[in-house]
């Protein structure tokens, strides 16, 4: 995650002062035991913060640790995250570990991708792979009745702290959660985009959730160790089958990849970094069948875009010999990569794996900009300028951003 750029007016000088001295301590603690002591105290704040139903102290917070100690600020995002979704509630009596999840599929389509109301025949067949597939036994879980676009994902801390508190109670009592569509935002028409199934786990305090984390069994009667026990690798193997099964009748004339289900910021996070890859061949595939070249024909031009600091490249196809940008994907940094990170590395391996062999790199500074009339990012061409995509007429008609 990284800083926002938007200032902002701060509500308490105090609470942000007290968030970032405990975010501090916490990142120069020398103990396990200090640890503990600066979690829980940051916890405590952070939870009053999100009940206020308002993320200015927070946001402000983070921005005074970015620029002064950023240690505290990786600290104060994890703890944040923790505690959004992750906690603990009481129900009959018990006292239960939640955490919400979410389960991210990638999916590109020359068509439309769903998104919307899951029918209750595909949810109750989703409850059963989870059950079966990843979930440790008996843990009692809910899912939202939705496929999320992540347009749709809740904006900001609180609101997403609410959406968890609802999946928990939902989980204790084993149920699903049901979801107003008229709630939640439009969903933008791409042809390649993520979709996500948000849900909680409740366990009684200290009780594993998922299948990977079961200890391994010992086998007294063959007196040797069998390894029952299945890693993650392993449980995404066939979740990738089973649950792909489960939801192809949604996601029809959908190509589809379904990503570990786990804790939601972490499953998000992996989402947003695999998607960059997935929809770079879902884009040299459409172009290539589209338009009926061969990927040797394309070129692909890749450049730096910044706001104050580095937030994206922006990746052009044109044909080989001509300068128009016929389609152009935002291959934008997450989590901890900035102008550091080998990303222009990673960008032309992927568009090496999709046959394109005739790239061009600019590292000109790009400053973000968008189409006045629709919103598209702009993109740059072979010769340096920053131009809006046009995909040729005669083309089939196709439902991409096109005006
Ligand atoms: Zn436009």
């Amino acid at each position: 995650m990284k800083k926002s750029h938007i200032p902002r007016r701060t509500k308490s000088p105090r609470a942000v002062q007290e968030l970032t001295r405990l975010a501090a301590g916490l990142a120069a603690s020398g103990s396990y035991t200090e640890d503990i002591f600066w979690e829980n105290r940051l916890g405590l704040k952070i939870n009053a913060q999100l009940r206020t139903g308002d993320d200015q102290n927070l946001e402000k917070a983070l921005e005074v640790l970015y620029d002064t100690d950023p240690a505290g600020y990786g600290e104060f995002i994890y703890a944040i995250e923790a505690a959004i979704e992750c906690g603990t509630l009481t129900h009959g009596g018990c006292i239960y570990d939640v955490l919400m999840f979410a389960a991210p599929l990638l999916t590109w389509s020359r068509f439309s991708i769903p998104s919307g109301p899951i029918p209750e025949v595909i949810l109750n067949n989703l409850r059963e792979q989870f059950k079966i597939h990843l979930l440790f036994e008996n843990v009692k879980f809910s899912l939202a009745d939705y496929l999320f676009s992540p347009d749709q994902l809740p904006r900001g801390y609180h609101l997403t702290h609410e959406l968890a508190g609802r999946l928990w109670a939902a989980a204790a009592g084993g149920q699903n959660l049901h979801m107003n569509p008229r709630q939640l935002a439009e969903t933008g028409c791409f042809l390649s985009d993520t979709r996500y199934l948000l849900g909680a786990i409740a366990v009684p305090q200290g009780k594993p959730m998922f299948r990977w984390q079961e200890a391994i069994r010992t086998n007294q009667a063959s007196n040797g160790v069998s390894g029952v026990k299945s890693s993650k690798q392993e449980i995404l193997l066939t979740w990738k089958t089973e649950c792909d099964e489960a939801l192809r009748s949604l996601f029809q004339g959908c190509a589809l990849e379904l990503l570990l289900p786990d804790g939601f910021f972490s499953a998000w996070r992996m989402a947003d970094r695999l998607a960059r890859p997935y929809s770079m061949h879902a884009t040299v595939d459409f172009l290539q069948s589209t338009l009926n070249i061969p990927a040797s024909n394309l070129h692909a031009v890749v450049a730096p875009f910044h706001d104050q600091l580095l937030e994206e490249y922006r990746v052009s196809f044109t044909f080989r010999d001509r300068n128009d940008v016929l389609y152009g994907i935002v291959w934008a940094l997450v989590g901890e990569e900035d102008e550091n990170s080998d990303t222009v590395t990673k960008i032309e391996t992927t568009l090496r794996e999709c046959g394109i062999t005739h790239i061009t790199l600019l590292d000109n500074r790009f400053p973000l900009e968008y189409c006045e009339e629709c919103g598209a990012p702009l993109f740059p061409n072979p010769e340096g300028e920053v131009v809006h995509a046009e995909f040729p007429e005669e083309g089939e008609k196709v439902l991409v951003h096109l005006h």
